[in-house]
């Protein structure tokens, strides 16, 4: 039975090889690959997750799961039980797709993204809607083969949620979301009526280089090792881990947007950290991997907003933000800067969303995606209701598709369902989180006003990054703060700082 379980780790790590080749490709494609070399690339990507995919579901890794859940408990540490849990779910899950179908939906996700660059650019959504109607149906197609046994489900979205972050639920994050937004609508409301602070500074002429060299800096110095990971460009900023000893950041950089990237490498940083703090007993392993959307979210959140927007923060790091860009900051008190760097605003661009109205973009994409799978909503109509929301929840309708439904990346480079709640389950979750933290060591702002986060990093790697995948979200949330996820602590800590 040893035997067993030896093989099975062995097959699941040459998997992980795999997988960690695919993102190489991805952070290639992402960073220095010339533009042309799009469809060869998704060629590549394809067929390197076909072979993972084949080595997964191979019926002999299934007699071996069989094989080895004969094993008692008391035969396994605590690490083989985490392993065996997840791999079985891997295997299930992935069986319930066949290969064919899923080479196929990737060749349709590459041709999608082409076609999607260009329809932003151009501002045509009629050039990309055949495509989005094609990965709506694919996405269908995949609730359906999840639509049986123990994987059947109440709603079409549930397994693409369940994918992303195991235990949550169409019905179960509508109430939370529904929760959230009772509190959120009026605070929005309220905030944009106080008079708006000095933000002039924000857009001024930051040369590219100058900044990258403040970005790698500031990176360094929240904790960031450069001996295990590099920061490059991208236009989507994102994390990748290749391995335990390279965990690589992007960034990017526009010349008249201080913040863009400024909080672009925090962000990056906080997910970074995450993997960085695994314990080594699980490197190689599939548990050597943050475990879920939504968790990992939380903690480059954290990073990003509880951190990187606190006055704490920037009593550090302002000075020589300023000393850095001296011709151009010289006029501008850390008061001035703190306050136009949390101006709060309703505004078209998701990723440009300050910390308050951030999670109703979210909630936005969450009800059209779970109407787009329940057929509720078609495509054609997809652009109108998607200004409608925009107009009726922030207050502002967009003037374009490109900055309206066209804006995403992740409708027209994956599956449509299971992607946005991740989002705001990080929010919730961050500021859950950071409460648990200050609750264990108050002293935690006061070190970081002197560019000291070593008690938080020591006690995120404690309770959160060393476990990787072992805990499901769920077990690792009632762990950290002895509670459900909840939009309280969220609510609590924005009406905090902002009234
Ligand atoms: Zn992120």
């Amino acid at each position: 039975m040893h035997t067993a379980l030896q093989f099975l780790k062995d097959r699941f790590a040459e998997i992980d090889d795999l997988r960690r080749a695919g993102s190489v490709l991805h952070w290639d494609m992402s960073t220095y690959m010339p533009q042309d070399g799009t469809a060869s690339r998704g060629r590549m990507i394809a067929t390197v997750e076909k072979v993972a995919h084949e080595k997964l579901i191979d019926p002999a890794v299934a007699a071996l799961l069989e094989t080895a859940s004969g094993m008692p408990d008391a035969m396994l540490s605590t690490d083989d039980q985490a392993f065996l849990r997840l791999a079985r779910r891997q295997f299930t899950r992935a069986s319930k797709i066949p290969s064919a179908f899923k080479a196929e939906f990737l060749q349709h996700m590459a041709e999608t993204y082409d076609v999607w660059i260009h329809a932003r650019k151009a501002n045509d959504f009629n050039a990309v809607a055949p495509f989005l109607e094609k990965a709506v149906r694919y996405s269908q197609a995949i609730s359906d083969f999840f639509n049986s046994g123990e994987t059947a489900w109440v709603h079409p979205m549930d397994p693409h949620i369940e994918d992303a972050d195991p235990g949550m639920t169409t019905t179960g994050l509508k109430t939370l979301f529904a929760d959230l937004r009772q509190d959120l609508v009026p605070l929005v409301r309220e905030l944009s009526s106080r008079t708006r602070p000095r933000t002039d500074f924000l857009s001024r002429v930051y040369p590219k280089s100058r900044q990258l060299e403040f970005l790698n800096w500031l990176a360094q110095s929240i904790g960031y090792d450069f001996n295990r990971g590099r920061q490059d460009l991208t236009h989507h900023p994102f994390m990748t881990k290749l391995g335990a000893g390279d965990v690589r950041i992007t960034t990017r950089v526009d010349e008249t947007n201080l913040c863009d990237g400024i909080f672009s490498t925090i962000h990056e940083s906080g997910h970074a950290f995450y993997e960085l703090g695994l314990s080594p007993s699980l490197d190689g392993t599939i548990l050597g991997h943050g475990t879920s959307a939504g968790i990992h979210e939380s903690q480059s959140r954290l990073w990003e907003n509880l951190v990187g927007r606190s006055r704490e923060f920037w009593i550090y790091f302002y000075p020589h933000l300023q000393a850095h860009f001296s011709d151009t900051l010289q006029d501008v008190s850390l008061d001035e800067f703190y306050h136009g760097i949390n101006c709060v605003e309703p505004s078209l661009i998701r990723t440009d969303a300050d910390e308050v109205t951030y999670n109703l973009h979210v909630m936005i994409r969450f009800d059209i995606e779970s109407q787009l799978l329940d057929g509720s909503l078609k495509v054609r109509n997809l652009p109108g209701i998607w200004n409608d929301r925009y107009e009726s929840d922030l207050g502002v309708r967009p003037p374009s598709d490109s900055q309206g439904c066209l804006q995403d990346v992740h409708w027209y480079y994956g599956s449509i369902g299971g992607m946005f709640q991740g989002y705001t389950i990080g929010n919730l979750f961050s500021a859950q989180c950071y409460d648990a933290a200050l609750k264990a060591h108050p002293e935690i702002p006061k070190a970081m006003a002197h560019g000291n986060f070593s008690v938080l990093h020591s006690w995120l790697k404690e309770n959160i990054y060393q476990h990787g995948s072992s805990f499901f979200p769920q077990e690792l949330i009632r762990r950290v703060t002895g509670q459900d996820l909840s939009s309280q602590p969220f609510l609590g800590y924005l009406k905090r700082k902002y009234l």
